[in-house]
């Protein structure tokens, strides 16, 4: 297995390989870059066939929260982490532990918060024995609402705000009602983005891999349940996946047919020429790492401190972050994602040399 010259290597500062036999543990920590902050970054519990594969996971996911937060102007590094394990098998307060004792040797330079596989009583256990996490404080949220740390709400919101942009630029219309949107994927934040969705007039179809989940969004929203075939291609205004990545690829992009794609799922395209390939059908693509950034806003300002209020605003500007986007994308006719790259890049750049850093340190490999 290649480290330094592996292909999504793109010079990290920092990989730590973590053993606890007693407990099982295996983990790896991906710092990728500090300059703008700690790097804050959700710990992944996923049952990774080979070591290999989690090695890409985590160094892609880390490499991506740089540009996340440099995106959402937030004084966060990029970082990522990932527990080789089956969360529903293999999860235990004693390997939690394990991972709070190994996160409290890397000293603040990466603080974990939650991701696919691990939850707010999991964090909260790691945190017995550090306080390098996140995402678990009981506070007021960003809604009025009371939050447990859970960042999903803000996720769900950030999206709601960033699909909201989208229909805007694409279709020239601000009022929602009646717009067709196909969620796939109705968990924490699809169900959530559902809602509010709802809220605002649009006609929903849903298709969850669990079927009480989808029922749930058919039971109390109204929503039409769809299949797992048709769900991406269904004749709808919007296609919002909510569930994994990847899922914008060779077979799926020729056979799209709504006119925007924003969801909150992480790496949606399966490779970078994908981007292109959305362009060239005239499909508006909302960049997933600007779009679903309203998780790691909440997350931050946990840490701050800040209002209620402040969280919203900040939320609020997932919004013109995505105008923007949009803008340049069609004054230059380049794609959207690679746009948002340049942009994050841009704003990583301000704030290091503002702060007198290296402006080199990060370039856009993807
Ligand atoms: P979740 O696990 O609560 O929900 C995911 C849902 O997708 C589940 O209901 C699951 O059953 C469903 N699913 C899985 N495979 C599916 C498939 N093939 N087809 C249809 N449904 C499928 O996770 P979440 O927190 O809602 O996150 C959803 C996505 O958004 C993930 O990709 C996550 O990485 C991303 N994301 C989440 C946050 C957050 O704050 N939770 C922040 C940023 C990005």
């Amino acid at each position: 297995m290649n480290v330094f010259s592996h292909p999504e290597f793109d010079n990290h500062e920092h990989l730590s390989f973590f053993c606890d036999p007693e407990t099982g543990l295996k983990a790896i920590v991906a710092i990728h870059n500090t300059s703008r902050g700690p790097a804050l970054g959700g710990c992944r519990m996923f049952p990774y066939a080979t070591d290999e594969e989690a090695l890409r996971d985590v160094l892609r996911l880390s490499r991506g929260m740089t540009y996340k937060s440099a995106l959402a102007n937030l004084d966060l590094g990029g970082g990522k982490s990932v527990i080789i394990g089956d969360p529903r098998k293999d999860k235990t307060e004693a390997l939690m532990e394990a991972m709070g004792r190994h996160l409290e040797s890397l000293g603040g330079r990466y603080i974990a918060a939650e991701d696919s596989g691990t939850s707010v009583p999991d964090l909260k256990v790691m945190g017995r024995h550090t306080r390098h996490v996140a995402g678990i404080a009981d506070r007021t949220g960003f809604d009025g609402n009371p939050s447990n740390g859970d960042p999903s709400p803000a996720t769900a919101y950030g999206t709601f705000i960033g699909l909201q942009a989208a229909v805007k630029h694409k279709l020239d219309r601000s009022d929602l009602r009646g717009l067709k949107v196909a969620i796939q994927g109705i968990g924490n934040v699809g169900f959530r983005l559902a809602r509010h969705l709802k809220e605002a007039g649009a006609e929903l179809w849903v298709y969850d891999i669990h079927e009480d989940n989808m029922q749930r969004a058919v039971d109390q929203l109204g929503a039409r349940p769809a299949s797992a075939e048709d769900i991406l291609f269904l004749p709808v205004d919007v296609v919002a996946p909510c569930a994994m990545g990847a899922v914008l690829n060779d077979d799926s992009i020729p056979q799209l047919r709504a006119p925007i794609v924003a969801g909150a799922a992480n790496n949606l395209l399966a490779r970078p020429e994908h981007d292109v390939m959305l362009r060239d059908r005239g499909i508006l693509y909302a960049p997933d790492f600007a779009i679903n950034a309203g998780g790691i806003i909440d997350v931050f300002y946990e840490r701050t401190g800040a209002t209620p209020g402040t969280v919203r605003a900040h939320v609020d500007t997932i919004g013109d972050t995505l105008t923007e986007i949009f803008n340049r994308s069609s004054r230059s006719g380049r794609p959207t994602g690679a746009i948002a790259n340049e942009l994050a890049e841009e704003r990583f750049h301000k704030h290091t040399a503002g702060a007198g850093l290296a402006p080199e340190r990060l370039a856009c490999t993807g």
